[in-house]
């Protein structure tokens, strides 16, 4: 552990005494508060930024989806999107998500295809002749296609200003500007304590939430605690505003990753670029030099879009190795709970994750059974994780 605790900063003792403290107040930080709060537990959320939601959170792509290779992702969302549905503040619009695959990945596809009609999912499959009726696009190297009605779009940041409104309402405080600069493991297994200093004031509680989203791994190191994820830019480039022929689903080339969708009169598009990781900041504009091609190669009207640079933006995933979440209690360090590295899904399994979270504090048994999102399988004293295929 780092540093002793004893210089306390103005607001330390008893006041600063809480029952769990959740580092982050992006969708993922504010989900936990809210059900935290609602266990009856005296919760403190704690963000860096002068107001949530502003890193990854505020700037995402905002899609929600069932179509996931692995049962864990496709069950995570489905509960989320049963969550977001009722709720006004997330504006959830089902445009559908459409996926173009290529023989070569498509025995794999129709494996989780399967598996999500298994999981009561209303995913079709489609020819490629039939997915292009929907967004045309160039086909003759096709497969199939699947395409779920009900995967949509969401508004991220309504729906964490929804949570910690809710959480607020149910006793809990925000503090916003109170980056977290030191952490101190006190107590025993059997009475942990977390002592966390910000520049707002040092804080202890018996449960802490990492839920740092790219900079999780900096807030458990602050602990000397080894929690793998990190930053990898994305950029989400825009057209300028056009006549409103249709409104096109979140649809995606699988062979390629290239992804795209109706943002109002715009259409918003991008690419992971696999090498573009660590804290580098703005927009890579080069990268559009191999974006654009491998869009009107698969969607040859591309050409005809114009580019908005302005209505462009940036964000980074929060990424484990294996591109799958951590979530669930830290070995050797207890109180400690990890909820990050949602690797480019955090939106759409954000509500969800907050009642696992909670439950799994509470010693109680999640409603999803997220064994397989534990840090130990990074660790090899628990199974590796199977991989989840279909990541954009
Ligand atoms: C371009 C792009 C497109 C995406 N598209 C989608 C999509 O379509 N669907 C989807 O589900 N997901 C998508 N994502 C991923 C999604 O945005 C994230 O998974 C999700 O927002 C993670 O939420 P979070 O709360 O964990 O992280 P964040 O929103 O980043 O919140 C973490 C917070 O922790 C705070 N923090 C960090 N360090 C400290 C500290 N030391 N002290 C105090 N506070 C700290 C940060 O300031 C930040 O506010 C996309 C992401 C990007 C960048």
């Amino acid at each position: 552990m780092t540093r002793s605790a004893g210089s306390a900063a103005p607001g330390a003792g008893a006041a600063g005494r809480f029952d769990a403290i959740v580092i982050g107040a992006g969708i993922v930080g504010a989900a936990c508060a809210r059900r935290l709060a609602e266990s009856g537990m005296k919760v403190l959320v704690l963000e860096r930024e002068p107001a949530p939601a502003t890193h990854s959170t505020g700037r995402s792509a905002a899609g929600i989806r069932v179509q996931f290779s692995e049962a864990v992702n496709v069950l995570l969302s489905a509960a989320s999107l049963a969550e977001y549905r009722d709720m006004p503040e997330a504006s959830y619009c089902p445009v559908g998500y459409l996926f173009f695959v290529p023989p070569e990945q498509w025995p794999a596809h129709l494996h989780g295809y399967e598996l999500q009609r298994a999981l009561g999912m209303p995913v079709e499959k489609l020819t490629g002749e039939q997915a292009a009726r929907i967004v045309p696009a160039r086909v003759d190297d096709i497969a199939g296609a699947t395409w779920c009605p009900t995967d949509g779009i969401l508004d991220p940041h309504g729906i964490t200003m929804a949570f910690l409104a809710q959480a607020k309402r149910l006793g809990a405080t925000l503090k916003l500007n109170a980056p977290v600069e030191a952490i101190v493991g006190a107590g025993s297994a059997a009475a942990p304590r977390w002592q966390v200093l910000t520049p707002a004031g040092e804080f202890e509680a018996p449960v802490l939430v990492n839920c740092a989203g790219a900079w999780a791994g900096q807030v458990g190191a602050l602990a000397g605690l080894r929690v793998p994820v990190g930053p990898a830019r994305r950029i989400v480039f825009a057209t300028g505003p056009r006549p409103q022929e249709a409104v096109y689903p979140l649809t995606v080339d699988a062979g390629t990753g290239f992804w795209f969708r109706s943002e109002g009169p715009r259409i918003i598009f991008g690419l992971s670029n696999p090498e573009d990781t660590g804290f580098e900041e703005g927009i890579d504009w080069p990268w559009l030099e191999t974006v654009y091609p491998i869009a009107v190669d698969r969607f040859p009207w591309f050409e005809t879009l114009d580019l908005d640079r302005k209505a462009s933006w940036w964000g980074y995933y929060e990424v484990t190795p294996d591109h799958q979440p951590l979530v669930g209690p830290m070995p050797g360090a207890p109180g400690w709970f990890n909820a990050c590295g949602f690797s480019g899904h955090g939106v759409q399994q954000a509500a969800a994750i907050g009642r696992v979270v909670a439950a799994q504090v509470r010693g109680d048994t999640p409603f999803v059974d997220v064994s397989s999102l534990a840090i130990e399988r990074f660790s090899g004293s628990g199974a590796p994780a199977k991989r989840e295929s279909l990541i954009v």
